[in-house]
């Protein structure tokens, strides 16, 4: 279905066209007539589906531009997530009078609170500043008419949940809520109904838990040799961009370091840097300025950078929805993807638990560790006939040459 058969005022269909979009994602399709319709909803969707598009069309069409107050509420576990919504609504709302804005962790105070004096229609925000304004009086929820949680299973669990709560319950007015996730763990699904009044559901998860998009290789290493096995791999493969995961900063720091002294184009990202810093990086990976970002979790939710080709998780990623959101952030919007995780010997069972639930077909470059063993989890794996191509694609640029 196009956005033209939809009853989108033409300041907005002329953004949304202007972008690039003319038919409706599924999401897209499904979600619109249940949100104009004032519904909650709970949407479970696959990372890249188009789901900020989703929402962002019929909040801003809900807004009352000459009303000077907060009328749509976004809130996102990520500050980067932050400054990816709000842009995505300040392009779609280009040609109207709403104002969307972004509150989030380590950005100047002052110039928040001018700008929400000012005047703020959406506002899209990381719970901690949020409830930091809400204490302080800075904010007024009179008149939030939508209020949306994005990622909402991380929003709901056990060290955001009691925020989430407050900042929700500051909400006087009845309003409508809805829930976006690309997963959904049973006790979350729970507290996720709490949030809700008779909500409408959308599951766009494929049945198969791991998107078709995607090719997961996996490649069993001593951890001491990961780094050459990492070369080797960029070597064979045609890397557009690649977004190298592990599962904590100082891996991150350890590994940008050494990288960068073969390769050029690399960045990295964590919790531990400035917010300037994050910024930034966040803006050169988007924009293709860096090629290898190696990250901590906070770039394994949402983020939508549509260059990237592969995803590498350095260690198994702690818990399997983990796997799915850090490995989404390739094999978006129908693209191919590919995704290697390096596994080590006390990661087997992890391993093992892993695909089988997220019902993961694994290619092995090299040795299948699970076959070896005869440990296999029951399901048949592939196995690749040529570890590499024998020459070196766009992935070889070294520094040196
Ligand atoms: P999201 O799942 O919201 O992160 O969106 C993933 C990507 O899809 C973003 O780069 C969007 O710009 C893009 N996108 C969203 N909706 C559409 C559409 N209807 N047609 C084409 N691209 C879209």
């Amino acid at each position: 279905m196009k956005f033209s058969e939809l009853n989108i005022p033409s300041n907005i269909l002329g953004a949304i066209e202007k972008m690039g979009y003319e038919e409706m994602t599924p999401v897209q399709e499904a979600a619109y007539p249940i949100i104009a319709a004032g519904h909650d909803l709970c949407a479970l969707a696959e990372t890249g589906s188009g789901k900020t598009a989703a929402c962002a069309i019929p909040l801003i069409q809900k807004v009352d531009p000459e009303l000077n107050a907060i009328q749509g509420l976004v809130i996102v576990p990520t500050r980067e997530l932050c400054i990816q919504y709000v842009t995505e609504i300040q392009h779609i709302a280009r040609r109207t009078n709403v104002v969307p804005f972004a509150v989030y962790g380590g950005f100047d105070k002052d110039i928040d609170i001018a700008k929400l004096k000012h005047g703020v229609h959406i506002l899209v925000a990381t719970p901690g500043r949020l409830l930091d304004y809400l204490y302080s009086g800075v904010l007024s929820f009179e008149h939030v008419k939508c209020a949306i949680l994005d990622e909402a299973d991380e929003l709901l669990k056990v060290g955001f949940l009691e925020d989430i709560e407050f900042i929700l319950s500051c909400i006087i007015r009845k309003h409508q809520t809805l829930l976006f996730s690309a997963t959904m763990p049973e006790d979350i699904k729970k507290l996720a109904h709490d949030c809700l009044r008779d909500p409408r559901h959308i599951s766009l998860i494929s049945e198969r838990k791991a998107p078709a998009s995607i090719d997961h290789y996996f490649a069993y290493h001593h951890p001491n040799d990961k780094m050459a096995e990492l070369v080797k791999y960029l070597e064979a493969e045609d890397v557009k961009q690649m977004l190298i995961f592990c599962n904590a900063r100082h891996m991150v720091d350890k590994l940008f370091t050494s990288f960068r002294k073969d390769f050029k184009d690399v960045g990295y990202i964590h919790a531990g840097l400035s917010q300037d810093k994050r910024t930034s990086v966040f803006r050169q990976f988007k924009s293709m300025k860096i090629r290898y970002l190696f990250a901590s979790d906070v770039a394994g939710r949402g983020l939508d950078f549509s260059h990237v080709s592969h995803v590498v998780n350095w260690n198994l990623p702690q818990g399997r929805e983990s796997y799915t959101h850090r490995t989404g952030r390739t094999g978006r919007m129908g693209r191919k993807g590919k995704a290697l995780t390096f596994i080590t010997k006390h990661e087997l069972s992890d391993l093992r638990e892993l695909i089988f639930r997220n019902e993961i077909s694994p290619c092995w470059i090299g040795e299948d560790p699970l076959q070896a063993n005869n440990t296999s989890p029951g399901r048949k794996t592939k196995k690749r006939k040529r570890p590499f191509r024998p020459h070196l694609g766009r992935g070889k640029e070294m520094a040196k040459s």
